[in-house]
Formats: C-alpha cells, structure tokens, sequence
C-alpha cells in the first residue's frame, strides 16, 4: 500500500482547533503519512508534532497549504469525501491500493471546485455527520484497520494493551 496523505480544508484556527487536531490524529492512528491544512495554524503543528515525538512514528504536518497547491503535483490519485459522493462500497474497488491517495475532508461549505478536481467524490452514508467520523471510517475501510497496533519508531513511548489498567513502556 503507498503512502495516505490528508488535505483538510476550511479550518479556523479558533473554532475547529479540537475538529482538526482529531482530523489529523485519527488519520494518524489510522496509517496516514502526514496532513495538509489550509489555513496557517502553528499552534495546531506544534501539538501534532509533540504527538508524534512522544509516540513515534512518521507523520507530518504542514499548514497554510492551499487544496489547489496541494494536489497540484500530486502523484496519485484524490479522494473527496462527501455525503453527496458515490457509495463508499462502489467507491472502495476503484481506488486503487498501489498509488499514494490525498484524502480531502472540508470543514464548512466546499467549493465546486474540488468536486471537479477530485479522482472520486465517496460518500460515508448520505448523510450529514462529521469530518472525524468520515475519515476514520473510510481509512478503515481502505487499510482494513492494519496500522491500528502496528509498532511506530523513534517515540518516547510505546502503549502495550491491556484488558484493565495503564502499561506503559519508556522507549530508549
Ligand atoms: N455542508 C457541508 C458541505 O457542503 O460539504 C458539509 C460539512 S461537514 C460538517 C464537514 C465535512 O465532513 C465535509 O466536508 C466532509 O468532508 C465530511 N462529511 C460529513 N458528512 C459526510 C458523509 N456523510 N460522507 C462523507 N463525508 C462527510
């Protein structure tokens, strides 16, 4: 599988702070490379850098990137998740698994634009829900789930599960 990039756009520094910071966390946990935010956010990189130092792994993150920049040059192909998209399960055997994916998710209204622009517009449901929740689920959907215990190098900290209580490794 090749490398999952996110573009996140429409992002308000003060109101989605939470709905970004969870935007970029959850495509981490769930195997993306790094994200693209629009609007410049350096409090927003510093906190999902700090994760990233602390448990490892390779994600990153760089705001005040326009979508249009973004996928200009992008080698692979574009996803737009949308509630207005095609089905994710017809979507799902079309893209393919051997090429890098940017995976767009808006925060308010879309432009037309990037209905236009996008290889695939997929629908989580047909209904209006969430950025978090369409991500992650289409993520799953697209990686199986496989990078949700996978081992990350070079953090602080490794999470070992347990059925009751906290364990903790201190990483070297
Ligand atoms: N009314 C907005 C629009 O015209 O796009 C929807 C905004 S919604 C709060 C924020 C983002 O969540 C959307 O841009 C889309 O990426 C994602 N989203 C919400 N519901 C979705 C669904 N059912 N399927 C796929 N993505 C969805």
């Amino acid at each position: 599988m090749a490398d999952i990039w996110i573009m996140r756009i429409g992002h308000r520094p003060q109101r989605d702070k939470r709905v970004t910071t969870h935007v970029a966390l959850s495509s981490r946990a769930l195997g993306a490379r790094g994200i693209y935010v629009d609007t410049p956010d350096p409090v927003l990189e510093e906190n999902i850098r700090s994760v990233v130092h602390r448990f490892g792994g390779d994600y990153s993150i760089k705001t005040g990137v326009r979508w249009q920049d973004a996928t200009k040059g992008f080698k692979g192909k574009v996803v737009h998740l949308t509630m207005y998209g095609q089905r994710v399960d017809e979507a799902l055997p079309k893209i393919p698994k051997d090429e890098n994916i940017m995976v767009i998710v808006g925060a308010e209204k879309v432009p037309p634009e990037v209905y236009q622009r996008a290889d695939f517009n997929v629908s989580i449901g047909n209904q209006p829900h969430s950025e978090i929740a369409a991500l992650a689920i289409f993520l799953y959907l697209y990686t199986g789930g496989k990078h949700l215990y996978e081992q990350r190098e070079g953090g602080e900290m490794t999470v070992i599960p347990n059925e009751r209580g906290k364990t903790v490794v201190r990483d070297d």
